[in-house]
């Protein structure tokens, strides 16, 4: 029985929302709230009739915390899950602790204006210091643990698939597999074909944000970083089939790295069709890609925001995408003394989504674990007060909400590695 606020209510929100839907005996009352109503709005309608869950439905600006504390007073929801932009992470952090509120979500915060000279100046410090340039970093969410402590909250940050349910799965391994973990490789596989020539299947400004950044890597204590792209592998993906990936900087290594010292590398790699790496190298390269404004006929453009609104919206890839998605960790280490691999992955199907929800698979693997990092949270099996990322908990609770709420999982003995 609790009343969940969520915030947003693009692609990721729509599958969490459906999902906290059909888990009506724990999800009685959503509240669903973003900058367009509209959308929370058709949503609700969607629903109508289909779920014992109340839905009511409000608008907000997620980036100004007293109007979010006005509603956050208003709804007295038992916790918020933040399913708008990583730039509205901090002010909704800060609204939950102001209003005594646990806080959940699914991406790493930046900042929406990486040109803004004091978050620059600290940025730069933090690159130099510890070797990598992405402009996500834990810290200023983990900035807040000590606050969430004293204020007796909960924040789990990063509850999608990765990071989210691949730091799950390591947490899973340590528990049941190794008595110690030596290196983990992240692997995300698209094998999705939307038919469109150059598509995003995620927020279109955060992911090419994310994918056209430099690359880097955990080893031995220290970052490595990479140009972006320049590491190449292939691998031969169960239920999917060979597929070129690449490796990248993402989110979960950080959380990792600190929370596993024993660690001796972390690697995150993604699969990429030629189109897309063309389209992105050429966007790129025109300055498409770029954060900082330009006057355009009297008036200031973000020119990655002005592509977004070329681009196919995400939530309407659904009944194009054909396909499968698989994500999982490759993990190598020790357990009674002998040396020991698994994989431990998930296979989820565009069009089995779509006939499901109505979406796509990228967004069914966000919004699934955002319901259940949410579920966790509000039922008390992950109750621990400060600020946290999934590996941080008792994963089996985790583990089979996946299995009961359509992402199943399996490990594998022995699987082909990564070079
Ligand atoms: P979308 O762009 O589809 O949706 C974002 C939603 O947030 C929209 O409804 C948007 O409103 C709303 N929003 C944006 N700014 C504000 C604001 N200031 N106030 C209120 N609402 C706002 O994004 P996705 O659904 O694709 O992604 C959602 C989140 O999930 C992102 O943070 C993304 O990084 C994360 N993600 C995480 C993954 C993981 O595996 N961990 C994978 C994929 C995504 P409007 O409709 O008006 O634009």
């Amino acid at each position: 029985m609790a009343k969940l606020l969520v915030i947003g209510c693009g692609g990721v929100a729509q599958v969490a929302i459906q999902k906290c839907c059909q888990n009506d005996g724990l999800f009685t009352e959503l509240v669903l709230v973003s900058r367009t109503k509209a959308k929370c709005d058709a949503l609700k309608e969607k629903l109508a009739g289909k779920t014992k869950t109340v839905i009511s439905t409000a608008e907000v600006d997620a980036d100004n915390v007293a109007a979010l504390c006005v509603l956050i007073r208003d709804v007295r929801p038992d916790a918020v899950l933040n399913l708008a932009l990583p730039y509205q992470d901090l002010s909704v952090m800060e609204a939950c602790l102001e209003c005594g509120v646990d806080y959940i979500d699914t991406a790493n915060y930046e900042p929406e204006n990486t040109d803004d000279p004091a978050w620059r100046e600290i940025y730069e410090k933090r690159c130099k210091e510890l070797g990598f340039s992405a402009y996500f970093d834990y810290s200023w969410q983990w900035a807040y643990d000590e606050r969430f402590r004293k204020a007796g909250l909960t924040g789990l940050l990063g509850t999608g698939f990765d990071p989210g349910v691949t730091s799950v799965f390591v947490a899973y391994a340590k528990k049941h597999y190794f008595d110690e973990i030596h290196t983990i490789d992240i692997l995300d596989c698209n094998g999705g074909d939307h038919g469109y020539p150059f598509a995003t299947n995620f927020n279109p400004e955060v992911n090419l944000r994310e994918v056209s950044a430099p690359g880097s890597y955990w080893e031995d204590g220290h970052w490595i970083e990479i140009p972006a792209m320049s590491i190449h592998r292939e691998y031969d993906f169960p239920q999917v089939g060979r597929k070129d990936m690449y490796l990248l900087h993402h989110e979960e290594i950080e959380a990792l790295a600190r929370n596993l010292p024993e660690v001796k590398r972390i690697r995150f790699f993604m699969t990429f069709g030629q189109s897309y790496l063309t389209h992105m190298k050429c966007l790129e390269n025109v300055g498409m890609l770029s954060t900082t404004p330009v006057e355009f006929n009297g008036q200031q453009i973000v020119p990655i925001q002005f592509l977004k609104t070329l681009l196919p919206d995400p939530a309407s890839l659904g009944p194009r995408t054909v396909g499968k998605t698989n994500i999982g960790c490759i993990i190598t280490g020790v357990k009674d003394g002998k040396e020991k691999t698994i994989y431990i992955y998930n296979v989820c199907d565009h069009q089995e989504c779509y006939k499901e929800l109505g979406c796509q698979a990228v967004a069914y693997t966000t919004g699934v674990p955002a319901m259940i990092g949410a579920a966790m949270v509000l039922s008390g099996q992950w109750s621990k007060k400060g600020v946290y990322t999934t590996d941080e908990f008792d994963p089996d609770p985790y583990m089979q909400m996946l299995n009961e709420y359509g992402l199943p999982w399996v490990v594998e003995e022995n699987p082909e590695t990564v070079a």
